[in-house]
């Protein structure tokens, strides 16, 4: 099932080019973005899954050019993200970036307030010299949460995939800083569950800048699979319903610029599109 949130974070299923609003098959929905109904949602999706097939299968469509697409996270506790997860976006760090970092597999958390939806526009920060870039990303939302999961387990507390784009200012200072200005996480464009993703370590992700293919790598060249990322991760701290992770870049990123067309597409998950500008 493709899971969107639209409009005033209403619930919806994707169905070809449009959706059905099935808020109304959900007792715990409340309006506005720190309600906590989609973390809710998140966990109980499993045993729900039938009765929103049902209220899809009888509801409106309604074309999705006629809606508003949000992110598919609302007010997660976190976004996890796996740092250096390619093998050979590792290469491609070590000869770009002279820091004496360790390039070894860690977690970071980028600010959730950072999450935009799809068809946004970026709005770039002044950050002096210093380039903002693209990393085109297969990210995931936690459904059932967990402490100390273990690696056998993992796929069992993900609820569905999404495509994410981590923007980034390259360069020193702290990561989650230069990860974290509001607009540097856009996310979507729906979730699709996990039901219908038969093989997530066989994904391929490609991004262009402008037309100009950038990215273009499949998520089995991971270092740390994604189970071992969400048991990795659990092992640090709890995972909630609703929080979102994200599994790394792939190599190829490369500068974002004013006036730039971003598109990030992942088999099987979906496309999406954002704009850049600058303030004026
Ligand atoms: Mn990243």
């Amino acid at each position: 099932m493709k899971l969107a949130i639209f409009n005033e974070a209403r619930l919806g299923v994707v169905q070809g080019d449009c959706l059905v609003d099935v808020t109304s098959a959900l007792p715990e929905w409340e309006q506005g973005p720190f309600s906590g109904w989609w973390n809710r949602f998140s966990e109980s999706f499993s045993s729900r899954s039938a009765d929103l097939a049902r209220a899809a299968k009888s509801g409106k469509q309604i074309p999705l050019d006629a809606v508003r697409l949000q992110a598919p996270a609302l007010s997660p506790t976190k976004i996890v993200a796996a740092a250096a997860n390619y093998k050979t976006h590792v290469q491609e760090m070590r000869t770009l970036d002279h820091a004496k970092w360790l390039y070894e597999f860690g977690v970071f958390l980028k600010a959730p307030s950072s999450i935009v939806g799809p068809d946004t526009v970026i709005v770039l920060p002044e950050v002096g010299k210093r380039n903002i870039q693209h990393e085109s990303e297969l990210a995931f939302v936690i459904g059932k949460g967990g402490k100390d999961i273990p690696v056998e387990r993992a796929w069992d507390h993900i609820l569905g995939y999404t495509c994410l784009i981590d923007v980034t200012v390259r360069g020193d200072g702290d990561r989650s800083e230069r990860k974290s200005y509001d607009g540097f996480c856009p996310l979507g464009p729906w979730l699709v569950t996990s039901d219908e993703i038969p093989d997530a370590q066989n994904l391929q992700i490609r991004l262009w800048v402008n037309g100009e293919l950038r990215q273009d790598c499949n998520s089995s060249d991971m270092i740390k699979t994604i189970p071992e990322f969400v048991s990795y991760a659990s092992r640090v701290m709890t995972l909630n319903p609703g929080d979102v992770m994200t599994t790394g870049s792939p190599p190829g990123v490369g500068d974002i610029r004013e006036g730039d067309e971003i598109v990030v597409e992942i088999e099987r998950v979906g496309r999406m599109a954002v704009r850049a500008t600058r303030k004026s």
